[in-house]
């Protein structure tokens, strides 16, 4: 699948390759966890301990060429399989030894918490959204089951152009589906997908993830200008695939993408809580609940994760690994409460988060921790 440039080229980027079409890469949010500076906004949404989180993917190769996309053109690109299929055992394996040489720097590190790196050793979830399009793996569902064996929660990101894969994909813990545009031109334009029946997959992916027993969330990068129209169109795509969540997060300005979008087009934190807001009035049956500002994000939960007053939006790991072994998954019954704090919009939403601003998880005997923030030096282990 990649050449021997390409490899050279995301070797350097601080990738490791593993196998023939597999690689893994450790996630910032992932050190600065270890460095005591904050955690991702999927620890903040859903629990993810982002210092115990494993950034991967199983394909290099993609089937849109985004122009959002931080990835140069170069990359490898391709409507479907066409190359030697690694074993998933081997892949499983060489992805945790790949995260934890990378992660070597940090023991003895005085910039690193050390219970933080000691606790980084043991992976709970897998994020397979690294780069290219984890599901068009052939033995994806075997992969996932063991990640599940050895209890890692499974977070996969995919674009709309796989729709049977998404209808054949075991349930995994939560399963994104990318919308970039809200009409088939945009999606056209935005996407640039090989497939010219681009837009039967899009309609189709919809309908297969409402079919999920697991949970699913849908993200929408707002591109200043260009996506942040038509909000009705986006809210019937929402009930349409009847997502759990929607995370409208804004488009970054960085890597490849500077080259085919303007700066402009990468919207402030507050440009991205008034686009929300627009979808807002269409989705009676969701609520704008949380934000994530270094991330500029914002969290839409389905009023169902919502049990006597009380948001759930947080993962009961060890309910969601026995529904697996049981095959009775049930995103309802393996949630658990959103911390309180972690809740609700600041008042001056483009206001930097400062080190002090911390949120608290009380009493977490699982992880150890008593502050999280976003960003700052407040990580506190007990
Ligand atoms: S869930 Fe995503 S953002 Fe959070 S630590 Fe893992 S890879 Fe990084």
């Amino acid at each position: 699948m990649l050449t021997p440039e390409a490899i050279a080229l995301f070797e350097k980027q601080q990738y490791r390759i593993v196998g023939s079409h597999s690689g893994v890469k450790v996630c910032g949010w992932t050190k600065n966890m270890i460095k005591g500076m904050g955690g991702c906004y999927k620890l903040k949404f859903y629990g993810i301990m982002s210092h115990q989180c494993l950034q991967m993917t199983t394909s290099f190769s993609c089937s849109n060429r985004c122009i959002f996309c931080w990835r140069d053109y170069k990359a490898p690109t391709s409507k479907e399989w066409k190359w030697a299929i690694d074993d998933p055992e081997f892949i499983l394996e060489g992805s945790l030894h790949a995260q934890k040489k990378l992660l070597e720097g940090f023991k003895g590190n005085e910039k690193a918490n050390p219970q933080a790196y000691k606790q980084s050793q043991d992976v709970k979830n897998v994020a397979l959204s690294l780069n290219g399009e984890p599901i068009q793996y052939p033995k994806i569902n075997e992969l996932i089951d063991l990640f599940h064996e050895r209890k890692i929660s499974t977070f996969l990101v995919t674009n709309s152009q796989h729709d049977k894969e998404i209808k054949n994909l075991k349930e995994i813990t939560q399963l994104y589906l990318s919308v970039d545009a809200p009409n088939k031109e945009l999606l056209k334009e935005i996407d640039r997908p090989l497939n010219s029946d681009y837009w039967e997959r899009f309609n189709n992916s919809l309908d297969y993830m409402a079919k999920k027993k697991g949970r699913t969330a849908m993200r929408i990068t707002m591109i200043k200008t260009l996506n942040d129209i038509e909000p009705e169109n986006y809210a019937n795509f929402i009930k349409r695939s009847d997502v759990d969540f929607v995370e409208v997060k804004g488009y970054m300005h960085v890597g490849a993408s500077q080259g085919r979008l303007n700066r402009d087009c990468m919207p402030d934190h507050s440009e991205v809580i008034n686009f929300a807001k627009t979808i807002s009035p269409f989705l009676e049956n969701y609520e704008l609940i949380a934000e994530h500002k270094p991330s500029r994000v914002v969290l839409f939960a389905k009023k169902s994760f919502k049990k006597e007053g009380i948001w759930n939006t947080w993962i009961d790991f060890d309910k969601f690994f026995d529904e697996v072994k049981n095959n009775s998954v049930n995103k309802i019954t393996h949630s658990k409460p959103t911390p309180e704090k972690l809740l609700g919009f600041t008042e001056n939403e483009n206001k930097r988060v400062e080190g002090r601003s911390s949120y608290l998880i009380e009493n977490d005997k699982e992880t150890g921790f008593k502050h999280i923030c976003e960003t700052g030096d407040e990580t506190n282990l007990e």
